[in-house]
């Protein structure tokens, strides 16, 4: 069945989050809580796969990690080394065919691997592979990277993998597990994020470091862009599979996706994301009486646009924490009786006041509309939207799921349009140099940035977009099932 909601494009793409711990005997619970702290990344599926160093175990399924590991299987995943995964995908009825860990047993070894981004010659590497004679059990990017790997048939997985690393382009952070080994690449711009922790002898790489805080892991660094890591018996080994070029960093990583509590690339979230609220109090002030963050990712530049313009900072939404992607949406008809599952106003704080409302992003313009919406329901006078970023005009193609360039309100409309459609008082958004200025940056700085959802500026060619889509659609049909794969 295909959920569709106004939340979720409708574009297969992948936002999520990876986890490996190499060395611990505790290797499977370990890498659960770790996926825990990062089910923000993805909540649609989740899977580990764990290996004692002969056999390789796995699991994965469709929902939370609660839903997907309620029956004991952590018990079943033994092995002192483990990798897993949280997904975000818009793909149906296929999604279980497409969790990750996606594992595979070659001649030389068994393999598991977790991929976090998006490739830009995937579709181009693919049908390279099938003319060579590979076949595909799903739509992933994610085989194509394990294809690759197969295929380089190195005796050392990492060689192997660095193979695959120099073949692939776009954002990418991996990790592989191998018969007793850990590998972990990162993509050479360093558009996704992955850091690398230490908890006793044990090694842990994860996509952000709220998850080496999880496990009470202590923070080593950032996996460098173009590097590859090895853990195995002997240790941990650093290698080069890219040379050293700019940093492209994602800054929607910061604006939006990451948590609060995590650093990427030396940048603590929270603390960005509350200078950004300074700015755009700063640069574009608003005459209100309160100042209200769309929870939780805008709280923190709630609080940065209160302090910096004395407004006092207020509770003003009530997010219900309860509801996943996965949970059944109310059709628009029932939303239209007012059906409020995610979010409520507290109409003893809005009513009769003048709001100033924080959000981070307008990417179709829907959430803005609905939230203007329910504050004017609960007595708001005037709704002034501050956003603290730059409009969003261009798709992303590295692995944060948007929309198509045609749904991206910013992309066909003006600031003042977007206005009228949200139904706000006054908007503005940050610039680009207002974006960067958050992180310390100066106007003509050359900045460590992705910032092409903004610029329509990508960083790398984008290969698969010249390639016409295949008219074909394979559709699989019946429930899938939680079991193993
Ligand atoms: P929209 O209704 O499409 O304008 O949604 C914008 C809202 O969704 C903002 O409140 C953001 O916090 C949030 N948001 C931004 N980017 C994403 C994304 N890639 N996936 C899900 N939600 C997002
Ligand atoms: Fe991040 Fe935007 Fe670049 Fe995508 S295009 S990596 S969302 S900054």
């Amino acid at each position: 069945m295909r959920i569709e909601t106004e939340d979720r494009p409708d574009r297969p793409q992948e936002e999520c989050g990876v986890f490996g711990i190499y060395g611990h005997p505790q290797a499977a619970p370990l890498t659960y809580y770790g996926l825990v702290a990062l089910q923000h990344r993805g909540q649609e599926a989740a899977g580990i796969a764990t290996t004692d160093g002969i056999k390789m175990y796995s699991h994965k399924g469709l929902g939370l990690l609660t839903d997907v590991f309620k029956h004991g299987e952590l018990e079943g995943l033994v092995g002192h080394a483990a990798i897993g995964h949280v997904r975000y995908s818009t793909a149906g009825a296929n999604t279980l065919q497409n969790a990750q860990p996606i594992t595979l047993s070659t001649h030389a070894r068994n393999i598991a691997i977790g991929h976090n981004g998006n490739l830009v010659n995937a579709k181009w590497l693919r049908i390279r592979l099938e003319q060579e004679g590979s076949l595909f059990q799903t739509t992933t990017d994610t085989e194509v990277i394990a294809h690759l790997i197969a295929k380089a048939g190195e005796d050392d997985l990492a060689e192997a993998v660095a193979t695959a690393a120099q073949q692939i382009q776009g954002g990418f952070s991996v990790v592989i597990l191998g018969n007793d080994e850990l590998v972990a690449v990162r993509d050479p711009l360093g558009l996704r994020p992955m850091v690398l922790g230490q908890l006793g002898q044990a090694y842990v790489v994860a996509s952000e470091s709220c998850a080496l805080d999880t496990i009470g892991a202590e923070f080593i660094r950032d996996v460098e862009p173009g590097e590859l890591i090895r853990i195995d018996a002997h240790g941990l080994e650093s290698s080069r599979f890219a040379t050293r070029r700019a940093r492209k960093m994602c800054t929607f990583e910061h604006v939006y996706f990451a948590r609060p509590d995590s650093d990427v690339d030396g940048w603590n979230v929270h603390a960005v994301r509350k200078r950004l609220g300074k700015i755009l109090a700063d640069r574009y002030p608003a005459d209100g009486d309160i100042v209200i963050g769309v929870p939780d990712s805008s709280v923190s530049a709630a609080a940065g646009y209160a302090e910096a313009s004395g407004l006092p900072l207020e509770t003003g939404l009530i997010k219900n924490r309860y509801i996943a992607r996965t949970f059944i949406q109310p059709s628009q008809e029932l939303r239209d009786t007012g059906v409020r599952l995610k979010l409520n106003a507290v109409r003893s704080i809005v009513e009769g006041k003048r709001v100033v409302l924080i959000d981070d992003s307008i990417v179709r313009g829907t959430t803005s509309r609905r939230i203007v919406r329910l504050l004017r329901s609960a007595g708001a006078l005037e709704v002034h939207v501050r956003i603290s970023s730059p409009p969003y005009v261009s798709p992303c193609h590295y692995g944060i799921d948007t929309a198509t360039e045609a749904q991206l309100i910013a992309s066909n409309h003006s600031v003042e349009e977007i206005c009228d459609v949200i139904g706000a008082d006054s908007l503005s958004f940050l610039t680009v140099d207002d974006l960067m200025a958050g992180f310390g940056f100066e106007q003509g700085d050359t900045v460590p940035f992705c910032n092409a959802c903004f610029t329509r500026n990508y960083p790398t060619t984008l290969i698969d977009q010249t390639l016409r889509e295949p008219h074909h659609e394979l559709v699989h049909v019946g429930g899938p099932t939680n079991g193993s794969v």
